[in-house]
């Protein structure tokens, strides 16, 4: 980071990187806090082709759950959806081990349909981000496919049969995003990065492995972070060295690193700036050689979701000023 702007006095604007549930709980805090001045570049790895139709599993979880349409139970899918498609696949004899509730279904055909059409991943999401009535811009990393996939003993697993239909369960030796050389950062992403009003970028505290390293594997987004000039902080999606849910501390253990704050801040190393952990995680603060937040980072209501959301936002501009200050003081 190089900071020689003041912070601004309105709304900061921000980008957030975000994966799949855990990223969308803090996506959906900073929206509440800061509406359109908030740019979600969402994971796309974990797109795939299911009963001829295109599924984006974590774009579909941050607009149902900004659209105030997730089922917050279930802690997936559509709120109210109901099973009579799967009911009849099954008796079809169909495949059934991915689950698609009648109202995501819709949601699945008409973007096959659009994406068939020329209609960009992109724009299609913007649509129907207006049409739920979202105020931050929710973004595809990519319009081009990039799959995430598990390497494990037994060989490799796409992203969807590991965590689906595998439950995570297979060790996981290491991870490979195939395409990503491939793939462009879309013009949107680009210019969201470019922003000369970028505030600061905010990695939600989704699954460094699973949901954030396939946004950093697009060609040139490790360098347009660096290059957009702002605080970029981390969010630890640990709590008390555990994942609040799914195989993040899992996937450490199984690649061989500790299960704490330490091992993220290394995760990305030279591309952060700060990290927020939790309150519980308060004794790693003295191991990590970066600005450190020490913040309840559960978010168990909407207050938990906004409240962390002006946390991060207040720590990243305090980082900018600090750097601004350091600046001037080294002129
Ligand atoms: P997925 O793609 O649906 O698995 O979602 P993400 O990758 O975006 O998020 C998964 C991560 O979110 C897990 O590592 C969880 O520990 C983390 N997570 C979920 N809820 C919370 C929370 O309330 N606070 C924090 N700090 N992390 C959370």
């Amino acid at each position: 980071m190089s900071a020689t702007r003041p912070a601004s006095s309105c709304a900061p604007r921000l980008v957030a990187l975000c994966g799949g549930v855990g990223g969308a709980k803090l996506a959906l805090g900073l929206e509440r806090a800061y509406g359109g001045a908030v740019s979600v570049v969402v994971n796309t790895g974990d797109d795939f082709e299911h009963l001829g139709l295109h599924v984006s599993p974590d774009i579909d979880t941050v607009l149902y759950t900004l659209g105030g349409r997730s089922d917050l139970e279930r802690g997936w899918g559509r709120a109210g959806d109901t099973w009579q498609f799967m009911k009849a696949l099954h008796e079809l004899g169909g495949e059934t081990w991915f689950q698609l509730g009648d109202r995501d279904l819709a949601m699945h055909v008409e973007r096959t349909r659009q994406l068939r059409a020329g209609i960009s991943l992109t724009e299609f999401t913007r649509n129907v981000a207006e049409r739920f009535g979202i105020a931050a811009t929710i973004l595809p990393m990519s319009d081009e496919r990039v799959e995430t996939t598990v390497i494990t003993p037994a060989g490799a697993l796409s992203f969807q049969r590991y965590f689906v239909e595998k439950q995570c369960i297979p060790v996981v030796r290491r991870l490979e995003f195939r395409g990503a050389e491939r793939a462009r950062m879309s013009d949107a992403v680009a210019a969201a990065l470019r922003n000369p009003g970028l505030d600061a970028i905010i990695v939600c505290p989704s699954n460094p492995y699973l949901s954030i390293d396939p946004i950093l594997a697009v060609p040139g987004m490790r360098a347009a972070l660096k290059a957009a000039e702002v605080p970029v902080i981390v969010v630890s999606p640990l709590i008390g060295g555990q994942a609040v849910k799914g195989p993040t501390a899992k996937i450490m253990a199984e690649l061989g690193v500790p299960a704490d704050s330490r091992a993220l801040a290394a995760h990305y190393a030279g591309l952060i700036d700060g990290m927020v952990i939790d309150e519980s995680d308060r004794a790693d603060a003295a191991a990590l050689d970066i600005p450190v937040c020490v913040a309840p980072t559960l978010m168990r209501t909407l207050e938990d979701r906004v409240r962390l959301a002006r946390t991060c936002a207040d720590f990243a501009m305090q980082l900018r000023d600090q750097s601004a200050r350091a600046e001037g003081a080294g002129r």
